[in-house]
């Protein structure tokens, strides 16, 4: 039963693999000279998803957000492994969770070469693999003071999507849909992390939240830095919600983005808005890094604005 339910679901061909699902362990050859670069994400459900998601978006999200830390790191996606604990084995959930895991899987030439498959709660754990070569993989300690703060896409719309389902903001019906895609469906940036490779100084993926992430790359990095609030891109529906503090918490401080939020020195301005541009994707400077430690973010009328909490404790009950 098992062995058919993975037969059916999720053995594909694997040609970039020596050996893919249904030995004991997938066989890799990573080329010569590159390194690896490895990240797990679980999701849980009533946690991470709710119930009554569609299989195919939980398909398709589990994989985006491993495949936002190979975009984070500048890494090219190789192979991935899908471990998963369902209640019972429904063929209907199962296809529709294979198509939109196999999609993104298919639109990043990431194989899946193995996993386990149990019963239990609905978990759905991944570990993403990929290459990256020596000395370029954007991590998280190399900001430096002066350094431009960027980030791609836009900010906040996932984090007004979930504050709109749990009734914390409300949005006119035809705003609201403009949001939830964002919630849904992320978009992994892997093409501009590695079109970043050798311009940014440091890298991180938005997961939860800009003031949070951002956060650690001070951290790492030992440095400070400014952000200008009215600097921060927003899908144009936001605007209709910022008199709302909610809303620009959101946008500061909203998980589930997945944009790349990554700093590179003034001189590349015109190195990164290239790269940027031949990958299709766009990206904006939000602010500074600073010699002075802490997290600034100036409001429009130059006065810093209160933070209130940065960030998502994955401990808090
Ligand atoms: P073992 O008992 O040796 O751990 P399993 O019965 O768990 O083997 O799995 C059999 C094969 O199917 C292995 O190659 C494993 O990697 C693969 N596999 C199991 N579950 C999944 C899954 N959800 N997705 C992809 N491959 C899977
Ligand atoms: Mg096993």
């Amino acid at each position: 039963m098992e062995f058919d339910l993975i037969a059916k679901h999720f053995t594909r061909p694997t040609p970039g693999a020596v050996l893919g699902v249904g030995d004991d362990c997938a066989l890799l050859a990573p080329t010569p000279g590159m390194q690896l670069a490895v990240s797990s994400d679980m999701l849980l459900e009533g946690r991470h998803f709710s119930p009554q998601d569609s299989a195919n978006g939980i398909g398709h999200k589990s994989l985006a957000v491993n495949l936002s830390d190979l975009a984070a790191m500048g890494a090219t996606p190789r192979w991935t492994t899908l471990s998963i604990a369902l209640p019972e084995a429904n063929d209907v959930w199962l296809t529709a969770f294979a198509r939109g895991f196999f999609r993104m899987a298919d639109m990043h030439n990431i194989e899946l070469v193995g996993g386990d498959t149990t019963r239990g709660a609905l978990t759905i754990s991944i570990t993403v693999m990929g290459e990256v070569p020596p000395g370029q993989a954007l991590r998280r300690d190399g900001a430096q003071a002066g350094d431009d703060i960027w980030v791609s896409g836009e900010l906040g719309s996932a984090a007004a999507a979930l504050a709109y389902r749990q009734r914390r903001l409300s949005m006119e019906q035809i705003d609201a849909a403009k949001v939830l895609p964002a919630l849904y469906l992320p978009t992994p940036r892997v093409e501009l992390g590695i079109a970043l490779r050798s311009i940014a100084s440091s890298a991180i993926d938005i997961s939860d939240g800009l003031l949070g992430d951002l956060g650690h790359i001070l951290e790492r990095s030992n440095v400070g830095a400014t952000l200008e609030f009215s600097a921060l891109p927003t899908l144009p529906v936001m605007q209709n919600y910022l008199h709302e503090a909610v809303a620009r918490n959101c946008v500061l401080a909203g998980g589930d983005d997945y944009e790349l939020c990554f700093t590179a020195p003034p001189n590349k301005q015109d190195a990164v808005r290239a790269a940027a541009e031949s990958v299709g994707i766009v990206v904006s400077r939000v602010g500074r890094i600073t010699t002075e430690p802490g997290l600034t973010v100036i409001g429009a009328d130059g006065q810093p604005i209160p933070i209130e909490h940065t960030g998502h404790d994955h401990f808090a009950a």
